[in-house]
């Protein structure tokens, strides 16, 4: 059992946006007498990147008091409404797709029957694309202006959700601000070590020349993984052999090189992919690549010939793709990077972060700062059932059919894991189902990516083929068969009197 009901002081290790954010949540948790403390070193490599965040971002920010248009200020936000992928398919010009984040109001996505959109699954069945089912699309792919966006969002009928793409140094300085303005104090040492009782709790982190007394610790020192890995050791989980990529390069791009969509926009490479993050003043941008086939040279030169430029890079860096099989030991839980990492498509990891930061939360919320072990236990499976989840969604991006490199040769004869080989295998017979991704959430946690951005990505794949969805649409009874015909017809200019709302089960 852990009893924090007398905790006095709380040690988070690491100043960067995790650690602000979760000494920023805590601070909400925890009577305003315990002291909380964040323990930062200068980042010995300071990322600067531009980053696309996940579609739990706003609710982060909501839950802990943070003013989005100071978010959007001082972390120099731009909208996100969605990823564009290109040349993951191979398939020549246009090998383009858009998963766009869906709001609420649009037809498509609200009618539900049996498990699945039928309406959605009739736009596959005829190879028609998806992301033009949200009317905010035509605003988007004209550039429209952020007022123009915001006003659009407010009449309701955009069927837009956003996000943010966001300076990562500037949101970490507006987290401290805000922090340090809440009575939250920071010390600059970096942790050389944790203490540990008798019971094996975290007593004190050793800074240098000082002890820090703690009864609770976060970790949150990055790629360092300096506190639960180094006191507990917990076995490290590679996806090594599943997500291709271990290296990346970034690198800033002129706004006229790039594009300016309120959109993230991936590209496939001939050794991995581009993500190209557009912030008000430049666009940040980055590599991430595979060592077995290429070298930074490589890449480098890759990047100059696509964009035609001469291009600096920022920063150059190694990573291991997995997590750490428990990241809650005791009265110390490991955060964000500390306990995992992913490369950053589809926001996975700021995603997983948010979720890791909410359940914390609410453990310590709900149990009155009284948590059985079974309750750390279960943070820890749905902490792990998460990641599964980040690495089959991720592993899905990359089964479109291009073959025209070594590296994606090797992707399209390596192994799947077993989970997501069976969603594939289903895949090629309906549509996605909430079923599909339930094993992925459970313990009070929530799914990181929903039925339709599986959707969203596998259909313009060929993960679903449209053989699929039109045998999921035979099996409906005629009345609803007739409906998704005539709303093929509305979208072909055939036919102008269906609607769509009436009649349908959600
Ligand atoms: C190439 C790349 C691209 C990415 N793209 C995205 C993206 O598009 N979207 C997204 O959401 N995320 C992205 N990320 C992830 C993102 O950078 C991090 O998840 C996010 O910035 C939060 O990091 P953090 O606070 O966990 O770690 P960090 O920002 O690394 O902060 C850790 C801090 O701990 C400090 N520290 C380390 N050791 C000690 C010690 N012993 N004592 C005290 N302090 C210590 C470090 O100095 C540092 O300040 C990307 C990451 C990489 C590498």
């Amino acid at each position: 059992m852990l009893d924090l009901r007398n905790a006095r002081r709380i040690g988070i290790i690491g100043g960067g946006i995790v650690g602000w954010l979760a000494a920023i949540a805590l601070s909400r948790v925890f009577d305003p007498a315990v002291e909380v403390t964040v323990i930062e070193t200068t980042a010995l490599f300071p990322l600067g990147l531009g980053e696309g965040g996940s579609l739990n971002l706003i609710d982060t920010l909501c839950r802990n008091d943070l003013d989005l248009d100071v978010f959007i200020g001082e972390a120099g936000a731009t909208y996100k409404h969605g990823v564009l992928y290109e040349n993951w398919t191979g398939g020549g010009v246009p090998d383009r797709y858009y998963h766009l984040f869906g709001g609420p109001g649009i037809p498509e996505i609200e009618h539900h029957v049996d498990g699945f959109f039928p309406l959605l699954s009739a736009r596959i069945a005829v190879g028609a694309s998806l992301h033009t089912c949200i009317p905010g699309f035509e605003a988007i792919a004209r550039n429209a202006s952020h007022q123009e966006i915001d006003e659009l969002m407010a009449t309701g009928q955009s069927g837009l959700y956003p996000s943010y793409h966001f300076d990562d140094i500037g949101f970490e300085q507006y987290l401290k601000r805000v922090g340090l303005a809440r009575g939250i104090t920071s010390r600059e040492s970096p942790v050389c070590d944790i203490r540990l009782d008798n019971r094996g709790h975290a007593c004190a982190l050793q800074l240098q020349g000082e002890q820090l007394e703690v009864d609770f610790a976060v970790d949150a020192s990055g790629l360092a993984r300096m506190g639960l890995g180094t006191a507990f050791n917990p076995h490290w989980r590679s996806f090594a052999n599943v997500l291709p990529t271990d290296q990346a390069i970034t690198f800033d791009l002129q706004p006229a090189g790039s594009s300016r969509q309120p959109l993230t926009r991936s590209t496939a490479m001939t050794a991995g992919w581009i993500w190209e993050v557009p912030l008000n003043r430049t666009t940040k941008a980055g590599y991430v690549f595979s060592s077995r086939h290429a070298d930074h040279t490589m890449a480098i030169a890759e990047v100059q010939h696509r964009f035609g430029c001469d291009v600096q890079p920022r920063r150059e860096l190694s990573f291991d793709q997995g997590y750490l099989e428990t990241a809650w030991v005791n009265n110390v839980v490991a955060l964000g990077t500390a306990s995992g990492f992913v490369e950053p498509l589809g926001a996975a990891l700021a995603a997983h972060t948010f979720e890791q930061l909410r359940n914390l939360e609410r453990i310590l919320t709900n149990g009155g700062g009284i948590a059985p072990a079974q309750a750390i236990e279960a943070f820890n499976r749905a902490n792990v059932r998460s990641w599964t989840g980040v690495r089959d969604y991720l592993r899905l991006h990359y089964n479109g059919s291009r073959n025209d490199t070594p590296f994606w040769r090797d992707l399209a004869s390596a192994e799947l894991p077993e989970s997501y080989a069976q969603l594939r295998a289903c895949f090629q017979k309906r549509t996605p189902r909430f079923i599909d991704i339930e094993p992925y959430v459970g313990s009070g946690w929530q799914s990181l990516f929903h039925q339709v951005d599986w959707i969203s990505v596998a259909a313009p794949l060929g993960v679903v083929p449209s053989t699929a969805a039109r045998a999921e649409l035979s099996q409906l009874p005629m009345e609803w068969q007739s409906k998704a015909q005539a709303y093929l017809d509305l979208l072909k200019g055939t036919s102008p009197t269906f609607r769509p709302r009436s009649g349908w089960r959600h």
